[in-house]
């Protein structure tokens, strides 16, 4: 029986944070077995929003793969790949263009909320507007028919299905699969500001590799109900950072419940809540760090995983190139 084959990925923006960990990379832990899963250090795409920091997106591709080796990716089951090293992306990114129109890339609601969050105004790059057919050509090389993706995202699989359909249409067959996206439970983790999204770029993030000082101080930092003045005043669960994050992270989630009761009464302090999420954090963050920094020391391992990982989509992608290019009847030497 052949496994589904799931496509995920990384913009190699920075290190992963614990957002990444509750909301992708514990699931990806899991589809190990049941599912061929390719995770793509997505260095092309992190450079559309990235063009003036490209020592930053060549840095991040170590930390990424670092980050997942740590978290317990395992390349021999999962395929660590680097998009820029796949020519075949490119070339069908560049293909799939003229499968869409500028006006379907302006209106895609992703895109329109990323452009606003950036500042963009007019000036946006070109290969910002068009990573969506980038993106539909990462999805599709690979076969992939489900993509783990955050809620904001699903506009770009609905996307990517409508260049597949027209692709399959002028084909005449179902040369290429449309993908499901399939958003986690998790939900998206707020930044440690209490902004909307925790984010690499954002600088709101706890990384997967913070230093126990590091996890002290964001706590401490952060956002709760600003109107808990008094211990003793009742307090607000909802929209209150700590306790999102306890929500995600506590593996008590009786003595939780119990805890947001009080907290609504009255009379816990925003002091105890933090130090139980600094506890807890703690404890998830300190193996992934141990790990972390074993592996950092052996370089020529991390780029050996990346390598091979490499070479495998290759020739999965090369692939689907071909059968894309025979199934239009373009010209072929
Ligand atoms: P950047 O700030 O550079 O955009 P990012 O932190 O948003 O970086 P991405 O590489 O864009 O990370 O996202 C990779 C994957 O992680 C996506 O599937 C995304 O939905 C998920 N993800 C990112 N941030 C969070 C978060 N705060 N909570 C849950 N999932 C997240
Ligand atoms: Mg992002």
């Amino acid at each position: 029986m052949t496994r589904p084959t799931i496509l995920t990925g990384d913009r190699t923006t920075g290190p992963l944070h614990i957002g990444h960990y509750a909301g992708s990379l514990a699931n990806r832990l899991r589809y190990q077995d049941s599912h061929e899963q390719f995770l793509l250090l997505a260095d092309t795409q992190a450079l559309t929003d990235n063009a003036h920091d490209p020592e930053k997106v060549r840095r991040s591709v170590i930390e990424v793969a670092l980050d997942y080796l740590a978290v317990g990716i395992d390349p021999a089951r999962s395929t660590i790949c680097l998009q820029s090293h796949l020519p075949a992306l490119a070339e069908l990114s560049m293909l799939y263009l003229n499968f869409v129109t500028v006006a379907r890339l302006e209106r895609n609601p992703t895109i329109k909320d990323e452009i606003r969050a950036r500042g963009f105004g007019r000036d946006i790059p070109a290969g910002f507007l068009c990573y969506p057919a980038a993106q539909a050509a990462d999805i599709t090389a690979f076969k992939a028919t489900i993509v783990p993706v955050g809620e904001d995202q699903a506009p770009l699989i609905e996307q990517s299905n409508e260049i597949v359909r027209r692709i399959n249409a002028t084909a005449g067959r179902a040369v290429l699969p449309e993908a499901r996206a399939v958003i986690p439970k998790a939900g998206r983790l707020p930044g440690v500001d209490g902004k909307a999204k925790m984010s690499k770029s954002g600088g709101n993030a706890i990384a997967l590799s913070a230093s126990p000082d590091e996890i002290r101080r964001a706590v401490r930092a952060m956002f709760t109900d600003p109107d808990h003045l008094r211990v003793e005043d009742p307090g607000r669960v909802e929209g209150n950072v700590v306790f999102t994050y306890l929500d995600a992270f506590d593996p008590d989630q009786e003595g939780l419940a119990a805890l947001k009761a009080q907290y609504r009464r009255g009379g816990l302090g925003d002091g105890k809540i933090k130090a139980r999420l600094e506890a807890i954090l703690q404890e998830l963050v300190a193996p992934i760090r141990d790990r972390r920094a074993k592996l950092a020391e052996d370089r020529a391992y991390i780029f050996d995983v990346i390598r091979e990982g490499t070479q495998r989509a290759r020739e999965r992608t090369e692939a689907t190139k071909r059968d894309v290019v025979s199934a239009l009847g373009l010209f072929e030497l």
